[in-house]
C-alpha cells in the first residue's frame, strides 16, 4: 500500500514498524458541541483508512481521543453553568450515534483527556528534566521551540519565523504567530472551578499534550500512521511530535496522513463560519447516514469535497443502482452458493477495487470499479447470461468491497421518516381490521424498498 506522508510530502510504501499490525492515532472530536459534517469528513476517511489496512490484512489498532477539556468546552461548561462532565457528556453521546449512523467501524480506544492527567503531568515532567519547558510567572508552562531543532518539519515552517520566548497560551492559532506554546495552563478565574493540581500547582493540560500524552500510552513511543484534518497539521500535530519526541528522543510517527477540507461554495465548512450541517439537520431533511457517507468517501481524501444538495441527490441515484443490482444478484443467486472459479469481470473489479486503494486511498477509483462490477453483472443478466453461481460470486464481491466501503448492503440504515408514518398507520388499519387498507400499506412501503412483516412481536422492517 501507498500513502502520501505529509511529513516527506512523497507517496511512501507502508510499511508497519510490527508486520501485519498497524498501530493509528486519529485526532477526534472537541466535544463542546454536536460535530457537523466536516468533522465527518476526517472521520470517515479515517474509517476508510482503517477498513483499507484491515482489507490488506493488517490487524488495526485505532485510537480516537476525545477532547474534554480545552479552551472551548470549560468556556462552555461555565457558561452554561454546568460541570465540565455533564457538559461534555451529551456531545460524547451524539458523536457515538452519529458515527454509527454514519457505518463508522468503531476503534479500539477512545481515551478522553480527563480520565488521563496523570500521563500529561508526568510527560510534563520528562520535558522539564530535558529542559524544554519553562515555567511562566503565571504558573503556566510552555514549550520552548527554539530548543527543538526540528520544529517545524511537518508544517514546513520557515525557521527564520521562530519567535523564540514569545509565548502562547491558546489551544489554537496560525502559522504566523508560531511561539512557545502552552502544554500545562495555570487556573485562572476564566476556568472557574475546573483545575487539576500539579507539581506547577492548580491547572490544566493544553490541547496539544492531551494528543502526546493518551497517543504515547495506548500505541507505544513510536507508532505507524497519524491522522486528521490538514488544518490539524499546524501547530496542533507539529506541536504533538515536539512535545513527544522531545520528551522520548525517538521519532514519534512514521506516516502522516492529512485529509483536505470539505467545502462548502468554496469555503472550509466550520462552526466559526456559520456554513454547517451536522448529521441531524440533514437527516431531519430525509436525507440518510448512507447516503451522507456516500457523499463524504467519494472524494480522494486530499482533495477537497464540495458539499451541495445536488451531490447528496447525485449519492442518492449512486445508491439506487446498486441497490437494484443487489436485488438482482440475490433474485437470480437464490439458495445458490458460489462454486468454481470466479469470472473474469468480476475478478477484474476486484483488482481494480483493491489496486485503487493501494494508491493512497483513491475511492473513486475504488467506487468505478465497483460501478464497472454492476455495470458488467446488468449487461450479463439483460443477455440472460447471469448464472446463479456467477451472482452469487458477484455478491460475494459486493461483501469484500463493502467491507470497505460500506455502503453497498443496507443493514444499518436508519428508517427513513416517511417509512415510520405508514408503519403507524398501517398499525391503526390492523386494529380496525382494515385489511385492505393494511395491505396498501404493505405496497406502498415496498415501493419505497423496505418490507414489513407481521410477527407475533408486532411488525418488522427489513430493508428489501
Ligand atoms: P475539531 O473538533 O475542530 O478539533 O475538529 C475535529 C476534526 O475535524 C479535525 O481532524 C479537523 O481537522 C476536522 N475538520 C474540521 N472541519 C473540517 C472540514 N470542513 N473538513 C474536513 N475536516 C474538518
Ligand atoms: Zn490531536
Amino acid at each position: 500500500m501507498k500513502f502520501y506522508n505529509s511529513l516527506s510530502r512523497k507517496k511512501e510504501k507502508f510499511k508497519s514498524l510490527v508486520p501485519g499490525k498497524a498501530g493509528l492515532y486519529t485526532c477526534g472530536p472537541t466535544v463542546y458541541d454536536f460535530a457537523h459534517i466536516g468533522n465527518f469528513r476526517a472521520y470517515i476517511f479515517e474509517d476508510i483508512l482503517r477498513r483499507a489496512l484491515e482489507y490488506r490484512g493488517y490487524e488495526v489498532t485505532q485510537v480516537m481521543n476525545l477532547t474534554d477539556v480545552d479552551d472551548k468546552t470549560i468556556r462552555g461548561a461555565n457558561e452554561n453553568g454546568v460541570s465540565l462532565q455533564e457538559f461534555t457528556e451529551k456531545y460524547k453521546d451524539s458523536f457515538f450515534k452519529d458515527i454509527e449512523a454514519l457505518g463508522i467501524e468503531p476503534a479500539e480506544y477512545y481515551p478522553a483527556a480527563t480520565d488521563h492527567i496523570p500521563e500529561v503531568i508526568s510527560l510534563v515532567e520528562k520535558l522539564f528534566e530535558k529542559g524544554l519547558t519553562y515555567k511562566s510567572d503565571d504558573g503556566s508552562v510552555y514549550f520552548s521551540v527554539a530548543k527543538f531543532p526540528e520544529y517545524g518539519n511537518l508544517a514546513h515552517i520557515d525557521k527564520e519565523g521562530l519567535r523564540a520566548g514569545v509565548r502562547i497560551s491558546n489551544d489554537e492559532y496560525e502559522k504566523d504567530a508560531v511561539g512557545d506554546f502552552a502544554v500545562w495552563k495555570a487556573w485562572d478565574e476564566d476556568d472557574g472551578n475546573i483545575w487539576w493540581d500539579s507539581p506547577w500547582g492548580r491547572g490544566r493540560p493544553g490541547w496539544h499534550i492531551e494528543c502526546s500524552a493518551m497517543s504515547m500510552k495506548y500505541l507505544g513511543e513510536s507508532f505507524d500512521i497519524h491522522t486528521g484534518g490538514i488544518d490539524n497539521m499546524f501547530p496542533h500535530h507539529e506541536n504533538e511530535i515536539a512535545q513527544s519526541e522531545g520528551a522520548t528522543g525517538k521519532p514519534f510517527v512514521h506516516t502522516w496522513l492529512h485529509c483536505a477540507h470539505l467545502r462548502v461554495n468554496g469555503e472550509k465548512m466550520a462552526k466559526s463560519k456559520g456554513n454547517f450541517y451536522t448529521l441531524r439537520d440533514l437527516i431531519e431533511k430525509g436525507y440518510t447516514g448512507r447516503e451522507i457517507r456516500y457523499v463524504l468517501i467519494s472524494g480522494q481524501y486530499r482533495q477537497p469535497i464540495n458539499f451541495t444538495f445536488d451531490g447528496l441527490a447525485a449519492a442518492r441515484s449512486a445508491l439506487s443502482r446498486i441497490d437494484e443490482f443487489v436485488r438482482l444478484a440475490k433474485d437470480t443467486a437464490g439458495d445458490t452458493e458460489s462454486s468454481g472459479k470466479m469470472p473474469g469481470w468480476i475478478a477484474e473489479s476486484l483488482d481494480a477495487f483493491g489496486a485503487a486503494l493501494d494508491d493512497d486511498l483513491n475511492v473513486p477509483l475504488a467506487l468505478a470499479a465497483l460501478f464497472s462490477l454492476i455495470g458488467n453483472g446488468n449487461r450479463a443478466a439483460s443477455a440472460g447470461e447471469l448464472s446463479p453461481e456467477n451472482a452469487a460470486h458477484a455478491l460475494d464481491a459486493l461483501r469484500k468491497i463493502d467491507t470497505v466501503l460500506n455502503v453497498v448492503f443496507r443493514t444499518e440504515e436508519a428508517v427513513p421518516e416517511e417509512v415510520e408514518t405508514l408503519l403507524v398507520n398501517r398499525q391503526e388499519a390492523r386494529l380496525a381490521k382494515n385489511w385492505a387498507e393494511s395491505d396498501r400499506i404493505r405496497d406502498e412501503i415496498a415501493t419505497l424498498g423496505w418490507i414489513v412483516k407481521d410477527t407475533p412481536d408486532g411488525q418488522k422492517l427489513s430493508p428489501k
